[in-house]
């Protein structure tokens, strides 16, 4: 890998939500990385993965070639094979299944990585093409709670805040969040606002103590899944002191009375205090900060939607913005921070299995015919398809009998993950296109296909905050790497398809995109990219960062705030308070296995590490899978500060080095998510963590699994 000392050329980050704008510039066979200070996001600024993302670029490691397994002689290497023989081979086999058993027996896992383009001529061949909506993503695990709730209240999902807004509110509440670590240039923006606006107050909300909750004005050390309790006392806590802003619930919402209602609305500060396992005075302070302060924010992530609650901790938290007003207005919302770079892109072209493309919904049938007729397809899936859990069970099953698995490495990151391996290990086709070789998933592939990696690929992404922005190729691509977006385009042509897919280059994908969300769309759905139609390849190369909906014209205002003008996407133009009674977790504590595991990030490493895992800078902050607990429950099970711990759940165990630290809430594990057994043996937490999911949105509950700790 040699390239030319190149001028810089503009991208974005492939890591968190955050979307932060990169200048990569190519010299000899390194790639020099800096903040791009032009980009809205970051000015400029990365944090530490960003500014490694140069020791990323490297060929170690890649899936250079399409392979295929012989599955009549396990055992046996992968043989290469031509892309065209790939192609044929996987239009032959799919085609096969589907004509024999139907177009339910088919399904793909996709992923957050991918780029929008991607994503949209996935979505389009499953839906309208194969006929069937068993297509997910590994986004389910990561903002389907949110999705969820904001289609609840708002009748779209639809984000009403923007990070400009963070340098404008008076109060952010992080709500299982680590921030610090997890989206560093936002959290860093917070804190420049706090230190220009003094009277600005961060606090957080997370069981765990964290770089976060060091920086913030107020922690509250919830009990884990206490948080709609804790909302729910808000909510009826704010009605009681009269700060319901009546003239906006009486014209532009639907349903307080019930919710209220549903909110035991006449419990005390102490009860709640007490269920939510916190002192009295801490949540009198956070509900009187709350109270007094009309611009507020409170962002959300995976501690909230990674929950068998999670879409209603979502509502509850929307509730209390409802109730009085602060949202549609500069510096107030309920703010979900997306995991990772694309999560937000996948929503807006239908990629979760009960979605449709530009918002629209897959359980509609005016939409499904409207979606149909624009793409001219002989079908359109008529039901919602399996969410990522249920999937892997159909799968298990012999209910689907071929996946195909696109930039993820579900074998490590979903929970029950053994349950994983087992659906692969006896599925009749297994294709896996990915960048890597080499990753727990691919291990079980019948047929690989070489994806090209960051720097490589062409398309956009789109951020937290809904910033489309454009990832460039910087370097070419290695070995036969080809874009997700050009194999199933041929796979489409080899079914006859070739009018639908004629996609010669990634601008003509985006064209379509944005002109199927103006398409018989006068304002009926807030997803609207209509303006950016008809690009040519200068033009969508061009493209500079900007936030949809896009005006379509010059004198469009519809770039404004989000519901400034009160009126949302349900069909009467009302928001809904959704009543959200408290419940437990799915799974208890008990004698057997009486502590609760939390899993989540660490700050130098993303996901299964297939990129961060190559930079020795980041595998040099924390370098191997821990368990972090209480001193005294350390105590009771004989283990010692960085000896070795084995975690156990119902579902499986791992080893890690025991990090015992005395600000660890006692009773709780915590195990990172991020190592497998290609950077550590028997490390999987995805394997512990039990499969129980959110009834609503089917996200996992990552946060909350019964577990028991001893020595190892
Ligand atoms: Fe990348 Fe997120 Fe860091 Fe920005 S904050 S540089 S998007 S990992």
């Amino acid at each position: 890998l040699s390239m030319p000392a190149s001028t810089p050329i503009k991208t974005t980050c492939p890591y968190c939500g955050t979307g932060c704008g990169v200048e990569a510039t190519p010299s000899g066979k390194l790639v020099r990385v800096a903040g791009d200070p032009q980009h809205p996001t970051n000015a400029g600024r990365l944090c530490v993965k960003g500014s490694a993302l140069g020791d990323t670029v490297v060929p170690q490691g890649r899936l250079l070639h399409p392979q295929l397994r012989d599955k009549q002689s396990p055992g046996q290497p992968l043989q290469r094979l031509s892309w065209d023989a790939a192609l044929d081979h996987a239009a032959g086999e799919l085609r096969r299944i589907i004509d024999t058993h139907g177009p339910e027996s088919v399904a793909w896992y996709v992923s957050g990585q991918l780029l929008t383009e991607d994503y949209y001529v996935a979505n389009k061949l499953v839906k309208g093409f194969v006929g069937t909506a068993n297509i997910d993503t590994n986004s389910r695990l990561c903002m389907s709670s949110a999705v969820a709730g904001h289609k609840r209240a708002f009748g779209e999902d639809i984000v009403p805040v923007a990070y400009e807004d963070l340098d404008r509110c008076d109060l952010v509440v992080l709500v299982g969040s680590n921030t610090a670590w997890c989206h560093p240039i936002l959290f860093q923006r917070m804190l420049r606002a706090r230190e220009a606006r003094p009277q600005m107050k961060i606090v957080v909300l997370d069981p765990r103590k964290t770089a976060s909750t060091e920086m913030a004005d107020l922690h509250l050390g919830l009990r884990a899944g206490s948080d709609v309790r804790l909302f729910n006392g808000l909510l009826a806590h704010l009605h009681r002191l009269g700060l319901t802003d009546a003239a906006f619930v009486e014209r532009s919402t639907l349903g307080l009375d019930e919710t209220l209602a549903a909110a035991d609305r006449d419990a005390s500060l102490a009860d709640i205090a007490a269920d939510c396992g916190l002192e009295v005075e801490a949540l009198e302070r956070f509900y009187a900060l709350f109270a007094a302060t009309e611009r507020v924010i409170t962002c959300f992530s995976m501690g909230v939607n990674q929950s068998s609650a999670g879409t209603d901790k979502v509502n509850s938290i929307i509730n209390c913005h409802l109730l009085t007003g602060r949202i549609g207005k500069p510096g107030a919302g309920p703010f979900s921070l997306t995991g990772q770079p694309n999560a937000m892109g996948g929503r807006e072209v239908g990629g979760l299995a009960n979605m449709l493309a530009s918002h629209m919904d897959l359980e509609r049938e005016e939409h499904r015919e409207l979606v149909q007729r624009f793409w001219q397809s002989p079908a359109i899936a008529s039901r919602t398809g399996l969410k990522a859990v249920d999937l892997f069970k159909a799968i298990e099953s012999g209910e689907i009998k071929a996946v195909w698995i696109m930039a993820t490495n579900p074998v490590v990151s979903l929970p029950d993950a053994d349950q994983v391996r087992r659906a692969l290990d006896q599925c009749e086709l297994v294709i896996v296109s990915d960048v890597m070789a080499e990753t727990d998933t691919t291990a079980y592939a019948h047929l690989l296909l070489p994806a090209q990696g960051w720097g490589e690929k062409d398309g956009t992404v789109t951020n937290s905050e809904r910033c489309i922005s454009r990832q460039r190729a910087f370097v070419p691509p290695l070995g036969e790497a080809r874009p997700d977006w050009w194999m199933l385009s041929e796979v489409a042509r080899r079914w006859g398809h070739a009018a639908q897919f004629p996609y010669r280059a990634v601008h003509e994908i985006f064209d379509e995109h944005a002109r199927l969300s103006a398409f018989e769309n006068e304002g009926a759905r807030y997803f609207d990219i209509g303006g950016l139609a008809g690009l040519d390849a200068h033009a969508y190369d061009a493209l500079a960062p900007l936030r949809w909906p896009v005006p379509r014209t010059a004198a469009d205002a519809r770039h404004l705030q989000a519901f400034a003008d009160g009126r949302f996407y349900h069909a009467d133009g009302l928001a809904r308070f959704v009543p959200t009674p408290a419940r437990a977790p799915a799974n208890a504590v008990d004698a057997d296995y009486p502590l609760v595991l939390n899993t989540g990030r660490v700050r130098d490493h993303w996901h299964t590490m297939t990129r961060t895992g190559l930079s020795a800078t980041l595998s040099s902050h924390i370098p191997e899978p821990f368990v972090e607990l209480n001193p005294a429950d350390a105590e009771a099970a004989g283990i010692a500060h960085g000896s070795l711990a084995r975690v156990s759940t119902r579902w499986g165990s791992l080893v890690g080095r025991a990090v015992v630290a005395d600000e660890h809430a006692r009773g709780s594990l915590f195990v990172p998510i991020h190592w497998n057994a290609q950077f550590a043996s028997d490390a999987r937490v995805g394997a512990l963590v039990n499969p129980v999911v959110d009834p609503v949105s089917g996200e996992p509950e990552f946060k909350h699994t019964p577990a028991k700790v001893e020595a190892f």
